[in-house]
């Protein structure tokens, strides 16, 4: 039972069937260090019997619950000296015959340097389980958690396991019962600074889990109720490990840990967002988290000389926009200077006398140029660790992976782009394509039978024996007249209109907002335009003619339909002596 009131830690606590707490709390020590006691009769069990600091006290509680002849068993969970330096104060108090230590033989190796007459037993010789009169021990190996040959050790009868460094904690203002949930803040700094790696926590966490385990006994931090132990569990799998090989200078282990959660927060940011600009909102609010930041942008040169911007003025959406002046500089900078290659990041003043920033560099994967900048502008000067440093070093190689990400999308949609410009131009005119007047047609006419008001006409041309012309001045030439025709399309449309070749020497305008009296018009002023056509060269002298039809598009009528109606108002303008404009009216003379 947890109670509500502190616990006398002067005398030996119960924690459960018959298992007693008889650790001594170091004052102003964030470092606690506990020893157990299974009272099992005369086979009695002391786990981890502790230091020199601690041995006093802790034979003073055994007494007051047995007499030191009752222990039979010393396990040693490990060989620290925080759990063993005491064992040549016991093996003089424990003279039983039958009394042994019991521990891994890598700590065996060790241990027997204290030169105890106690004898050594090998848990994993005694096949990891100590049958005690009727009280059965089993020992979990839980190696490389911080020693090779560490195990915890579990009370089948109380259901509590003893776990060593395993569950420890940083306590400042200890107790010797977690509370609730908060106590994983006093075992995450603990765990990711001690445990060399997340594989190898997760690994004996693994092996634990399956234990109906009703108590964790640590050796440090805090003793871990029922309710919560399920809860301990899974949150240390999670654990990133390893931080403490990123220490050298800074011993602040907790700021270190805070800022390796950002880190951890940011990968998870790049595995799950589906965009960049999400990628950037939520680095923009983790490193505010971290640093002053008043604003962050990012600028990437890319290899036509142009830069692409995201900001936060644009939620982070991709902008072709220069950088700054002072930015650009730090470009010019970056291709020169050696130790951009050498460091990730860098704190400058950007401006004379101006604001601080952080600048962190974004490199091509391939080349390992540096080719983006990501500019965290802050509002005051701030100091970075080394460790930091890593730390921040690790963000921008993520971020330089999803920069890279995104410029290949965007090099893949510009090419697009390209091809798509191409399929709708026609190389020799410049005019719009077949392709294209099916495209916009399509939008334009849906515009239109949505608004019946919205006027479509087309007009469709044919030159006048252009046979002729190519038999007579060569293909060249032939070419030279249809780039003629195209500019004179161009020239006398409007914008909105869509001047089409559509193959050969034959042309449609689609005319955007025109009756059949303004497309009838605006064709026969093409008309005249080209009958007026004078060409340098071979041509000069020669003169052209265009004939053409004209149909203005009725609701709900397909493009086929239109031009078909179009072309027979040419066909007609042909028969009746070329060189005119006719509409698909056959009554009708120009209107
Ligand atoms: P009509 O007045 O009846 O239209 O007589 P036409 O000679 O213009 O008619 P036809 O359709 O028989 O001839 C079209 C010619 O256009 C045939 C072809 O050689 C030529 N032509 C088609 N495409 C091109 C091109 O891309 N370049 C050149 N130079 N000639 C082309
Ligand atoms: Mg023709
Ligand atoms: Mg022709």
């Amino acid at each position: 039972m947890v109670e509500a009131s502190p616990p006398d830690w002067d005398h030996p606590i119960l924690l459960g069937e018959k298992v007693w707490w008889v650790g001594t709390p170091l004052q102003q020590d964030p470092f606690q260090c506990h020893t157990y006691l299974i009272d099992n009769g005369d086979d009695s069990i002391l786990i981890d019997p502790g230091s020199m600091i601690t041995v006093d006290d802790m034979l003073r509680k055994v007494q007051e619950v047995m007499p030191i002849s009752r222990i039979r068993w010393i396990i040693c969970q490990h060989q620290d000296p925080d759990i063993t330096a005491s064992l040549p104060v016991l093996d003089r108090l424990i003279t039983r015959p039958d009394a042994a230590i019991l521990t891994h033989w890598r700590a065996i190796a060790l241990l027997k340097h204290y030169n105890v007459k106690l004898p050594f037993q090998c848990v994993e010789k005694m096949g990891w389980c100590l049958e005690n009169s009727g009280r059965r021990i089993t020992f979990v190996f839980t190696p490389y958690l911080h020693f090779p040959g560490a195990f915890c050790t579990f009370d089948t009868q109380s259901g509590i396991l003893f776990s060593s460094d395993l569950f420890g904690g940083f306590t400042e203002g200890w107790q010797l019962f977690a509370q609730d949930e908060s106590y994983f803040h006093a075992m995450r700094p603990f765990h990711e600074h001690y445990m060399p790696s997340q594989t190898i926590l997760f690994d004996g966490l693994t092996k634990l889990s399956p234990l109906p385990i009703r108590m964790i006994a640590p050796q440090h931090g805090s003793i871990i109720p029922e309710h919560l132990v399920r809860f301990m569990i899974e949150r240390l799998k999670e654990l990133d490990c390893g931080l403490f090989s990123l220490a050298q200078s800074n011993t602040d282990i907790i700021r270190l840990s805070k800022l390796n959660l950002l880190l951890r927060q940011f990968f998870k940011d790049l595995v799950f967002a589906r965009e960049f600009r999400a990628i950037l909102e939520a680095l923009a609010h983790l490193a505010g988290q971290m640093l002053p930041l008043e604003r962050l942008d990012i600028h990437w040169l890319l290899d036509n000389g142009r830069f692409l911007l995201w900001s936060p003025e644009h939620h982070y959406r991709r902008r072709v926009e220069s950088p700054p002046r002072e930015v650009l500089a730090l470009f010019a900078e970056g291709h020169n200077a050696i130790d951009w290659s050498v460091r990730g990041f860098y704190l400058c003043i950007l401006e004379q006398g101006g604001q601080p920033a952080l600048v962190l560099h974004l490199r091509d994967a391939e080349s390992g140029k540096v080719r983006g900048l990501a500019v965290f502008r802050l509002s005051g000067a701030v100091v970075l660790s080394p460790e930091e440093g890593q730390i921040v070093n690790r963000m921008g190689e993520a971020l330089s992976v999803a920069s890279m990400r995104e410029i290949m999308h965007y090099e893949l949609e510009e090419e697009r782009q390209r091809y798509y410009e191409k399929s709708i131009r026609d190389p020799l005119t410049h005019l719009y394509t077949r392709f294209y007047l099916r495209e916009a047609a399509h939008r334009l006419f849906e515009v239109q039978d949505r608004d019946p008001n919205t006027a479509l006409a087309v007009a469709i041309f044919d030159l006048d024996h252009f046979k002729s012309v190519n038999d007579t001045y060569g293909h060249g030439a032939g070419d030279e007249v249809l780039r003629a025709m195209g500019d004179i399309l161009l020239k006398e449309t409007r914008t909105a209109d869509i001047p089409v070749r559509l193959g050969g020497e034959e042309f449609v305008l689609l005319l955007v907002g025109a009756r059949m009296q303004e497309a009838f018009e605006v064709t026969e002023r093409i008309r005249v335009v080209v009958a007026e056509l004078a060409l340098p060269g071979t041509l000069a002298g020669r003169k052209f003619t265009v004939s053409a039809g004209v149909a203005a598009r009725a609701p709900r009528e397909s493009l086929e339909s239109v031009l078909e109606r179009a072309d027979t108002a040419l066909y007609r303008a042909k028969h009746a002596g070329r060189n005119r404009v006719l509409t698909d009216d056959p009554g009708s003379h120009p209107p």
